[in-house]
């Protein structure tokens, strides 16, 4: 007699289940409905691309040889993908088939993946805590960042059209993670809670939570020894909207990653909207793990990019006019011509504008403008980066600039890259991670380890002492 897909499949699983851990097995293979079975190619019905792309991912092999073992050599594996109402992601309807050996990158929105709906097929869901009363979650959110005050420019358009689209249908658009990216004071952080404060407003019901990444990171600690990680993954699983801001802090963080990288995949599993914000590009993020950068890349990621001279005059003018104040054309053109990559120190320097002239009651003109302008751009210079300490430490010791990115073990230079990095985690936020990246090309347990030498080289090296006092008085003049 032929073997039907039942069959084929339960075999296949009893093969699967002696290789891995019984969680894994029942989040990842219990959902899984065997549809049918035409000469050797066996279709699968999974809950979501997302399982597709996981078991793709991880338990490809496995599930090849298993196959293979009933089904003979040509055994081929055919998945149909349960699609959310309402979710466009892929729309063809011709089935994934998989052809042993697979590759373990499939790039989703190539190929093409049969779609149902989720409402014709019971999704079990394997995280499901019973028990847990939905608490009253506070979403952490500041009302004042809505999409009404983000100002529209080139500069933003991708990354705002994408949060509105997510705003009014949370977890089901193909952009999910939504990844905002770019630099600093661009508004990456306000997008993300205009996201939060749109739901919370048309859904109050929905539980909504903004996290940065080091109060994540911080909780999780905390979790850990006080011994509730349970309560703690608990709670993030029960979140609608989870935005979790500058997710570059993760770096390095191995305990923290893996944990999120669980939240992510229950939340994302079950349709939750994830929004993610970093200062980078997910393909430039250092000290990230692969499985976790995957999933990054996964919905959209949306630069920002510094705003252009009219989007910085639309932005001044929406402040000023918010604040009910009266602040000539020539000094808003003068503050948005000097004021170019960044968009919190245009607000900084309207700000201290608006100080000075209630101060003085007086108006507002452009020299008093110009004054704030100037003691802005010398505080910004004077900002230490990774790359100035890198330069400062070379000019101390004459050594080349771009010295410390020799591969060299010569002494000094390994003496002044450690140097470097030392004062690089004492007087940036860089993490170690990011740190190592750029100096040298080193991985963040180096640059710890640089730490420690320096430290206690401080403590034992009189001389040694003195060089860095040296040094630091440099770097802050
Ligand atoms: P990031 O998180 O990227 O460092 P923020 O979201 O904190 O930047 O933005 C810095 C400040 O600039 C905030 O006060 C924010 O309201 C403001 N801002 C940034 N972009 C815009 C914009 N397009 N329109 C209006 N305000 C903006
Ligand atoms: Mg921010």
């Amino acid at each position: 007699m032929k073997p039907d897909h039942h069959k084929v499949w339960s075999k296949c699983l009893d093969f699967v289940k002696q290789s891995i851990e019984p969680m894994a097995f029942a989040t990842w293979f219990d959902p899984i409905v065997p549809l049918q079975l035409r000469s050797d190619v066996l279709t699968i019905q999974v809950p979501s691309l997302y399982f597709y792309e996981i078991i793709e991912e991880q338990y490809i092999e496995l599930v090849s040889k298993g196959l293979r073992s009933i089904l003979g050599p040509t055994a081929k594996l055919e998945y149909s993908v349960v699609m959310d109402k309402g979710r466009s992601a892929v729309s063809k309807h011709d089935a994934i088939t998989v052809n042993f050996p697979t590759s373990n990158k499939v790039d989703l929105r190539n190929r093409a993946v049969s779609t149902n709906h989720a409402s014709e097929t019971v999704i079990k869901n394997p995280f499901v805590i019973p028990g847990i009363a939905k608490l009253n979650v506070d979403p952490q959110l500041n009302p004042d960042y809505t999409f009404d005050n983000y100002v529209e420019g080139d500069c933003n358009r991708l990354a705002r059209s994408a949060s509105i689209a997510v705003a009014k249908n949370p977890g089901k658009t193909a952009f999910n993670p939504l990844f905002l990216y770019g630099g600093s004071g661009l508004g990456k952080t306000h997008l993300a809670q205009a996201i939060g404060v749109e739901v919370k407003n048309v859904s109050p019901e929905k539980t909504v939570l903004y996290v940065s990444a080091n109060k994540f990171q911080t909780q999780y600690t905390d979790s850990i020894r006080s011994n509730s990680v349970n309560d703690f993954l608990n709670f993030y699983q029960m979140i609608d909207v989870l935005i979790v801001d500058d997710i570059q802090e993760f770096a390095g963080k191995t305990g923290t990653q893996n944990t999120f990288f669980h939240i992510f995949n229950h939340l994302h599993q079950s349709g939750k909207q994830l929004i993610l914000t970093s200062d980078m590009a997910p393909a430039d993020l250092q000290g990230m793990e692969d499985r976790l950068l995957s999933r990054f890349k996964w919905g959209l990621p949306a630069e920002i990019l510094a705003p252009d001279y009219e989007t910085r005059i639309d932005i001044l003018k929406q402040k000023i006019h918010k604040d009910g104040i009266s602040i000539s054309a020539d000094v808003i053109h003068y503050l948005a011509s000097h004021i170019n990559s960044n968009v919190r120190e245009l607000e900084g320097a309207l700000i201290s504008l608006l100080f000075l002239s209630t101060i003085d009651k007086n108006e507002i003109t452009l020299s008093t403008a110009q004054n704030v302008v100037d003691k802005l751009i010398r505080r910004s210079q004077r900002e230490i980066s990774v790359d100035y300490i890198q330069k400062t430490v070379c000019d101390y010791y004459g050594l080349e600039p771009d010295s410390l990115q020799l591969k060299t073990r010569k002494r000094e230079i390994v003496q002044a890259r450690q140097i470097a990095m030392y004062f690089s985690k004492n007087l940036t936020n860089s993490s170690l991670s990011a740190i190592g990246s750029r100096i040298g090309k080193k991985d963040h347990a180096t640059v710890l380890h640089a730490c420690k030498t320096i430290s206690n080289l401080i403590e034992t090296d009189r001389d040694f002492k003195s060089q860095i006092r040296e040094i630091e008085a440099q770097l802050k003049s």
